[in-house]
């Protein structure tokens, strides 16, 4: 066990070391200079030898998962960040691990012991995690799956209780939340209007409808089969055309959107326009539903031939429905 009392990270990297440090006992330096990271140093080595026990067996990542081992989670939080760390792992000459994007931030010194970090890779610890099973980070929102260290943040990209975004458009709102939550967060504090039903009937009226800035935009929200669906109306430019666009997005995920259809209805003089779509969920942001054009799209032009009188406001009527797909 003599190679366990220097930790498994040292072993690995000892070439590297070597050359940063010459003529040194890195493991004893390490001790010494530094003994509040003992601790460190002895989880390493619990886990290594773990590894090293269930090598070629399925043990290790097994129904008990090694994730319950408190130290050796704590070993992949980034000391800098705190968040867990994912290849490459760097460390110092003195084996201080540190995260790439913190790498990045402190310029090349260990923010513990202000050595130049260099290019030495933790490659022990990266194995380490490999080995580890950790739940997702929602598990209080619901999900219970757990997964392998590195596949573990792709899940949580994907993870369907990973709290919603607020839908509301036109500024930056960090509030996150599930559709409860955001339904009154939208009635609460961007004082959206609520409508209960399926069809509705919306007038927009603009009184000086040649300024068309990306900042024009009406969010209205309709419970409709016990759901709620946010119908957004907006003006931008397209291109070099100003438009007006309308469409729906689902306060839910996309398999559940896919469930619905919608039409919207717009027009005057006698001419009509009708779009018939899919809303789409909330995952999407507004952003991203309006640059692929996925709704009812009015040229400023028509919009105003619609609106009738002497073109001086938009006076637009949009109607529509919300049905389920059967
Ligand atoms: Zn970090
Ligand atoms: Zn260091
Ligand atoms: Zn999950
Ligand atoms: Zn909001």
């Amino acid at each position: 066990m003599v190679e366990n009392s220097c930790g498994f990270i040292q072993l690995e990297s000892s070439k590297f070391e070597l050359a940063m440090a010459p003529g040194g006992n890195v493991c004893k330096d390490v001790h010494d200079s530094h003994p509040t990271i003992s601790g460190y140093d002895i989880s390493t080595t619990k886990a290594e030898s773990n590894a090293i026990q269930s090598k070629g067996t399925a043990g290790l990542a097994g129904k008990h998962g090694v994730y319950s081992n408190n130290g050796v989670h704590e070993l992949l939080e980034c000391p800098v960040c705190t968040n867990l760390m994912y290849p490459p792992i760097h460390q110092c000459p003195n084996g201080h691990t540190l995260c790439s994007n913190c790498k990045i931030r402190v310029h090349n010194c260990c923010p513990t012991c202000r050595y130049d970090l260099g290019n030495i890779r933790c490659l022990a610890l990266e194995k380490v995690a490999e080995s580890l099973e950790l739940p997702c980070k929602y598990q209080n929102l619901g999900c219970h799956d757990i997964f392998p260290y590195y596949s573990k943040l792709k899940h949580e990209q994907h993870c369907r209780f990973r709290p919603y975004n607020c839908p509301y458009a036109g500024s930056e709102c960090s509030v996150t939340g599930d559709i409860q939550t955001l339904v009154a967060h939208l009635k609460d504090d961007h004082k959206v209007d609520m409508h209960d039903g399926c069809t509705f009937n919306h007038r927009y009226v603009k009184s000086n409808p040649h300024e068309v800035e990306n900042a024009t935009w009406m969010l209205t929200v309709f419970n409709c089969f016990g759901r709620q669906f946010c119908l957004h109306f907006e003006a931008f430019q397209l291109g070099m055309a100003p438009v007006y666009m309308a469409f729906l997005r689902f306060m839910g995920d996309d398999n559940e959107a896919k469930k619905f259809s919608y039409s919207l209805e717009v027009g005057g003089n006698g001419r009509k326009l009708i779009w018939q779509g899919i809303p789409r969920s909330i995952r999407d942001s507004h952003k991203k539903v309006r640059d692929s054009q996925d709704g009812l799209i009015i040229q400023r032009n028509l919009a105003l031939y619609f609106s009738g009188g002497d073109r001086q406001e938009l006076k637009l009527r949009v109607t529509g429905r919300i049905w389920k797909e059967e």
